[in-house]
């Protein structure tokens, strides 16, 4: 890649994502599957820019949302309402009326207040609101405890007992029809058997289910999937956790449903930045870049590992912290890392920067977004345009008094 081109055209700092490669991602995740029935519903949150969805929806990809916004960016893109799916703990009655005005396949349920409330909003609009509950099958997924979403003390999903209690509330409502079970034990999953231990559990309660004339038709296994970030890391087999899901499955007749996220996407993506400046404090080796923690907040959040390369240096590497320009001491991407001496100019690339990169940016200290790239068909175009001050102070500026 001519990252000096790109430069040329683009300014830093930017994000570029490698569509071809998603899609050799998706493919492959959709083929390890293939003795059964399956959709995968893309986790729009990992990365949520419209063309990726648009690419996503000519795939034939379903979408997981987190939000009503990200609903409505799925049917921007293209996506068709039995496609896409609701999720998360916290959403509001008017999303729950707009996903079922918008008929999507169903709604992932986090409690039973939730169950009620849906109940209520389907009643008010005369129709039956299909439903998944979420399981917590309290197994450990052995990730970072703020991306571990499966054990009792983390706020997602309800226990065993409970979901039981919840189906048989919902097979008796006229307003509501289960259609499916769903669990999501966290992100970034490098051992399988945590999830595998976890289809096990919700399978049994399927089964149970079942005996009980409630006919599931979607096993959906969350998302979770997780990629290397550092070397010694090693990527889990796709095929041993397709193979791990379907031996819990005999029996039953499920259409599998995944919710990926980073797997599709993080790999794909960079983030390109330059250097500002070197300086030392005393004998510590700082390199200052123009792209901050508002721009890829994981190293400040999950003290997350990215790659970072600079193509066009050579020479003699030293220990130094990579910081951003913001007042935070929190703001680096990098510590004690080895790099040649670097120029005011030089290019510099964080790599695996697709999943959860944009999509978290913010403007703090009042820093415009970034713009954001595809590469496909081994041409380059813009997909999202650099923020501008005005856009930033638009929804603020009206109120000035004079
Ligand atoms: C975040 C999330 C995902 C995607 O997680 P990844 O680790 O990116 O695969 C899937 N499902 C739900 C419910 C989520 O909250």
């Amino acid at each position: 890649m001519d990252y000096k081109q790109l430069k040329n055209d683009f300014q830093t700092p930017f994000y570029i994502y490698d569509f071809d490669k998603i899609k050799e991602r998706f493919l492959n995740l959709k083929d390890a599957f293939k003795a059964r029935k399956s959709q995968i519903f893309y986790a729009v949150k990992a990365n949520s820019n419209l063309s990726l969805l648009q690419m996503f929806a000519h795939l034939d990809s379903g979408f997981d949302c987190v939000s009503i916004g990200e609903v409505k960016r799925a049917l921007k893109a293209g996506a068709k309402p039995y496609k896409i799916i609701f999720s998360g703990v916290g959403k509001t009655k008017e999303e729950l009326k707009l996903a079922l005005k918008y008929d999507i396949l169903y709604i992932n349920l986090e409690s039973e207040a939730e169950m009620m409330l849906l109940e209520n909003v389907a009643k008010e609009l005369a129709l039956k609101a299909r439903i998944s509950i979420r399981v917590n099958p309290n197994v450990d997924a052995k990730t970072h405890p703020y991306i571990s979403t499966g054990l009792n003390e983390n706020k997602f999903g309800v226990e065993i007992d409970l979901a039981r209690k919840m189906y048989l509330y919902a097979k008796n409502s006229s307003f509501l029809d289960p259609v499916g079970v769903h669990f999501h034990i966290g992100s970034q999953l490098l051992d399988l058997t945590p999830i595998h231990e976890a289809a096990k559990i919700v399978a049994q309660l399927t089964r149970e289910l079942k005996a009980l004339q409630i006919d599931l038709k979607f096993f959906d296994i969350g998302g979770g999937l997780g990629v290397v970030y550092e070397k010694q890391e090693c990527e889990p087999n796709l095929y041993d956790y397709a193979q791990g899901i379907l031996a819990q499955l005999k029996g039953l007749d499920l259409t599998i449903g995944m919710e990926p996220g980073r797997y599709l996407v993080a790999q794909s993506g960079e983030f390109v930045c330059c250097v500002l400046y070197e300086k030392y404090n005393k004998t510590k080796r700082f390199v200052v870049v123009d792209g901050a923690m508002n721009d890829l907040i994981r190293p400040s959040l999950y003290e997350a590992y990215h790659e970072i390369v600079l193509p066009y240096n050579q020479g003699e590497e030293s220990k130094c912290d990579i910081v951003g320009g913001i007042c935070e001491s929190g703001d680096f991407f990098a510590k004690a890392r080895f790099l040649p001496k670097t120029q005011s100019g030089d290019i510099m690339i964080v790599k695996n920067a697709g999943a959860y990169g944009f999509s978290m940016s913010s403007n703090y200290n009042t820093r415009n977004k970034v713009c954001e790239l595809a590469l496909e068909d081994g041409k380059v175009r813009l997909i999202r345009q650099r923020e501008s001050f005005e856009d930033q102070i638009a929804l603020e500026e009206k109120f000035l008094r004079n």
